[in-house]
């Protein structure tokens, strides 16, 4: 049956800011499209793309970690070049998962072990500053409709203003800061998380709630309404790999 649904995705400096296998994320996302039946364009884009082939009509961007010297690299790019269509992109309703370094770049600045302010795009009301211990180690943490599994390793601590909201609690690991128990951010449909893994294949019901949103801004359909429209014999989708993934994290077991 001809598939009716659409959407398009777009990685942000996948060559540079990929650490820890975040470009996991946008596989596993189109690999999640194509289960029901929804096809995905992705564009890969990094320093010097030119405007209009940053945006590209995107429904979602993704954008994943790096070490200082990869935020230095990027971050004037970053900040001339993406900040306003990314911005007009997070006002239109439109989706970005940013991870860890690239989350930190979605706040106020970050400021790096040497000392070095980087500044962001201020989607996200708040700043890192880096110090010793590096947080490291499995993290889950507790949202209003899910639990969240990853891994995490940053020196940055990241603190929120306080009408900023949060992804969620940390209900085992370190999260924003080691302190205050939150974990990331959203502002709108952009989502900002340390969690690396890669974060959608270990958290596949974040990930139909993305390809839902989209659905939703685009064609004003659900996800499973969408589905059942392309997808002419039922299909059972058994999640196994993804549950083997979120359930070998064997010191989370009894947190999911
Ligand atoms: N360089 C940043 C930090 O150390 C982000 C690291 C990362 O993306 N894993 O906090």
């Amino acid at each position: 049956m001809k598939k009716k649904f659409e959407l398009t995705a777009v990685d942000l400096y996948p060559e540079i800011m990929n650490i820890y296998g975040d470009r996991g994320n946008i596989i596993y996302f189109k690999y999640r499209c194509s289960i029901y039946g929804i096809d995905i364009k992705t564009y890969d884009v990094s320093i010097g793309s030119e405007t209009e082939k940053v945006y590209n009509g995107a429904d979602i961007f993704f954008m994943g970690g790096g070490q200082d010297a990869e935020q230095a690299l990027i971050y004037e790019d970053f900040t001339n070049n993406k900040k306003n269509i990314l911005t007009a992109a997070m006002q239109e309703n439109k989706i970005m998962l940013a991870i860890c370094g690239s989350y930190q770049l979605l706040c106020d600045y970050y400021k790096s072990t040497d000392g070095k302010i980087i500044k962001g795009i201020s989607i996200f009301k708040g700043f890192t500053e880096a110090c010793n211990p590096r947080l490291i180690g499995n993290i889950a943490v507790e949202t209003e409709n899910f639990v969240l599994v990853g891994f995490e390793n940053h020196g940055g601590r990241t603190y929120m203003e306080k009408e900023q909201d949060v992804l969620g609690t940390v209900i085992k690991g370190f999260g924003n800061n080691g302190e205050d128990k939150t974990e990331g951010a959203r502002t709108g449909n952009f989502f900002g998380t340390y969690l690396h893994g890669s974060f959608l294949p270990k958290n596949f019901a974040f990930c139909d709630y993305l390809i839902d949103i989209a659905l939703k801004n685009k064609y004003g359909i659900a996800l499973n309404e969408a589905a059942k429209i392309n997808i002419t014999d039922v299909i059972k989708i058994d999640n196994e790999f993804e549950i083997r993934a979120r359930n070998d994290i064997s010191d989370l077991k009894k947190f999911i």
